[in-house]
């Protein structure tokens, strides 16, 4: 045993605890595709832990936190490893700390309906427990048979059915939790005090360790409507989704897939129904894949142009309706049908739809294949309000373009925006591979397009990611995302986490990004008006496109209201009497707007600028969700000024002829007031900005 091994032990005869070098090597990394090019080049676990430790109890946990920080060692939580931005990457003097066997359901309460479960369950499991009584969390990720809670929340996760339950921090009421002072939490959700939840989900890792999570339920969907659509051009596509979660319609599942995309889609449900999918061994294949990926300008070129989109068949969009009530899944596919249709949108029928719900898990686990025949495949989620949508699908095509080939489709919809998932194969640029030999080009061919579409995306107003998190492999990227922000999350780590013990090096980058271009651009798409569809006065902007309206924090809640209504809009809030400011009236927790919790889809705030409390400016531009890293608006709305000033929001507006929304009734004290230990949190947070 080595020492780091020995000293756990001894500490802790009790707890299962490992060194062998099978355990390190298979805890050495997560499912970063980067980290399987090294394997193919012949470094399979560069950076194994030094130990393992599997506690199954808070109390384990906290008295692991206790010894690791008197010793200044550091650990790294780890769920299931299924994370793919490198969260997960150790070193020699690091423990990890598997949470797997605390995977109990504590309790499960069908009046209200929550489930408090612990952080280790995985997912799969959860759902059949869930089923057995009648209920869905609702959250499916296509990574649901290798993740956990803790993975989902720590990472801000999204389900396929986001369309109906929201991501799963629309699922979060309350979590229990250990700091990096070994302190044990209990934090809730609440309206009109800060809450501390959603700075928790998302911190991947590094603020506390997740020991358990209360969720909301909703019933188990006893039927389901079916549709797809043929569109000629994706933006036809995304218009129609457009429409349908702004006019109030829900679908679980939308999923729109550009011309390429949709004809791969429809080959690997051909290959489903007629044989199983058998991986191909290297050979005439995979000449012909490296052949291809060699010039994926050219390809690209040809793949995109409107002519031969329309030869592949167009773009395809998919939904599927479901609910605990036989009655709405029909009305709602035949909704969905006026609105396609419209929008030039040609009925398919159900099948598609019914035939991806089938396999809806499959797709996601045929990279194996592409990375053994030389080349390398891997995605990129990233969401943008729809004003900005079609400005991050060009950027993002443009940028990776001269690299890799790629594909989109659009998922997770909501009524403000949406998330683009970039699916995209390379392989060695020519050029590098006289140089630097295949796998070195390899990896610098990898790096340089990841490079640029991140780059891309911030340049066009989308988010760093909207559902995988940041871990090592986007940290860079985040000053050009968040600007002062990020000094706003290493000041909540070091609340948190005062010894910088929990997985140190994941989220915020190590040395600040030189990329000043890519700061200035931030600022900019905070900045400037949606482009074709934005009306304006002075104190009031409003992006129609996305139902959202920027507004001064200074401004009259009720004049603001007033201008709204003149463009058919409105806050749809009950008006507190006399005169308020937008900014007050978010301080103290919106009083009076509807409660988030009866549609998990819509949000509130979209984005804010604020001046904290030593007068630095931090800007949080408009997207739809985004997952780089706690949720800095939930500083501000609820938090009565203690953190800084809100200067400018932008907050989501409805139309006025359009019925909101409402899921199934859900019971839960929206608003208790915080405990000792979030009030300690708390002070240190403030004490810390
Ligand atoms: C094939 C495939 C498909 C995927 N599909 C999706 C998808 O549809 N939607 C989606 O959102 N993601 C998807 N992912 C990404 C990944 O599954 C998610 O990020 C998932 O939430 C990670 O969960 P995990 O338990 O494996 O966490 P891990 O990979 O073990 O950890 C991820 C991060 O969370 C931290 N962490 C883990 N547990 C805790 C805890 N208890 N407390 C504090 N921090 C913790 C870790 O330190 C690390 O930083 C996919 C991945 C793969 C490989």
């Amino acid at each position: 045993m080595n020492p780091l091994a020995r000293d756990l032990s001894v500490a802790f005869p009790k707890l299962r605890a490992r060194d062998d070098a099978a355990d390190r090597v298979a805890y050495a990394r997560d499912m970063w595709p980067r980290h399987h090019l090294a394997v193919r080049a012949g470094h399979p676990a560069e950076h194994r832990p030094g130990a393992i430790v599997w506690p199954t109890s808070t109390d384990d946990v906290a008295r692991l936190v206790r010894w690791a920080r008197s010793r200044g060692v550091a650990l790294v939580p780890f769920g299931a490893g299924s994370g793919v931005c490198a969260g997960v990457l150790p070193r020699g003097d690091v423990v990890i700390v598997d949470l797997k066997r605390m995977g109990r359901i504590r309790t499960l309460d069908p009046r209200t309906p929550l489930v408090e479960v612990e952080a280790g369950h995985m997912g799969v499991p959860l759902e059949r427990a869930l089923g057995r009584s009648g209920f869905t969390l609702g959250h499916f990720p296509s990574s649901i048979l290798c993740s956990t809670v803790g993975g989902w929340v720590a990472t801000r996760s999204a389900g396929q059915c986001s369309g109906a339950y929201g991501k799963i921090e629309d699922m979060v009421v309350a979590l229990e939790c250990v700091t990096g002072c070994g302190d044990v939490v209990a934090l809730a959700r609440r309206t009109s005090a800060p809450d501390l939840v959603p700075l928790v989900v998302g911190s991947e890792g590094t603020m506390a360790i997740v020991t358990s999570a209360t969720l909301r339920l909703h019933p188990a969907p006893t039927s389901r409507g079916f549709g797809a659509w043929s569109f000629p051009t994706t933006r036809h596509g995304w218009d129609s989704v457009r429409a349908m979660f702004q006019e109030g319609l829900r679908p679980a599942v939308a999923r729109l897939y550009d011309p390429f995309d949709a004809m791969l889609a429809r080959h690997a449900g051909a290959r489903a129904g007629t044989s199983p999918a058998r991986p191909r061994a290297p050979g005439m294949g995979g000449a012909a894949l490296r052949a291809i990926l060699r010039r994926p300008g050219a390809i690209n070129e040809l793949l995109h142009s409107n002519v031969v989109g329309r030869a592949l068949g167009g773009a395809t969009l998919l939904v599927v309706f479901e609910s605990a009530d036989a009655s709405m899944p029909p009305l709602a596919v035949d909704r969905a049908r006026t609105i396609c249709e419209s929008r030039r949108g040609s009925w398919l029928g159900e099948a598609p739809a019914r035939g991806w719900l089938e396999r809806r898990y499959s797709v996601s686990y045929r990279q194996a294949p592409i990375f053994a025949n030389g080349a390398f495949v891997d995605t990129m989620e990233v969401a943008a309000r729809w004003s900005k949508l079609g400005d991050l699908y060009e950027g993002v095509r443009r940028a990776l373009g001269p690299d890799v080939v790629v594909t989109a489709h659009f998922s997770h919809a909501y009524p403000d925006g949406c998330c683009i998932y970039f699916s995209f194969a390379g392989s060695a640029s020519p050029e590098l591979v006289a140089k630097i030999g295949w796998d070195a080009a390899c990896e610098a061919t990898y790096d340089r397009a990841w490079r640029s579409a991140l780059g891309a995306a911030i340049e066009a107003g989308g988010t760093l990611s909207h559902h995988h998190g940041v871990g090592r492999s986007k940290a860079p990227r985040l000053p050009a995302a968040l600007g002062a922000g990020v000094d706003v999350v290493r000041a909540l780590m070091r609340a948190f986490d005062p010894g910088g013990i929990l997985n140190p090096g994941a989220l915020v980058p190590t040395t600040m990004s030189t990329s000043t271009s890519m700061s200035t651009s931030t600022s900019t798409s905070t900045s400037t008006p949606a482009s074709t569809n934005a009306s304006t006065n002075a104190n009031l902007l409003i992006d129609r496109e996305s139902l959202l309206a920027r507004m001064d924090g200074m401004t009259d809640l009720s004049d603001a209201e007033g201008w709204l209504n003149e463009a058919g809009l409105t806050l749809d809030l009950s008006l507190p009497s006399g005169p308020l400011t937008v900014a007050a009236w978010l301080g103290r927790g919106a009083p009076g707007a509807r409660d988030r919790l009866l549609d998990p889809v819509d949000q509130l705030v979209a984005g804010l600028d604020a001046t904290l409390a030593d007068g630095r400016s931090l800007s949080l531009h408009p997207a739809p969700r985004r997952a780089v890293g706690p949720d800095l608006t939930a500083l501000f709305v609820g938090g009565h000024g203690r953190f800084g000033r809100i200067d400018a929001v932008w907050l989501r507006v409805h139309r006025r002829d359009v019925l909101r929304p409402t899921a199934p009734p859900f019971v839960r004290d929206r608003d208790p007031a915080p405990n000792a230990g979030e009030r300690a949190l708390l002070d240190a947070i403030a004490r810390g900005l």
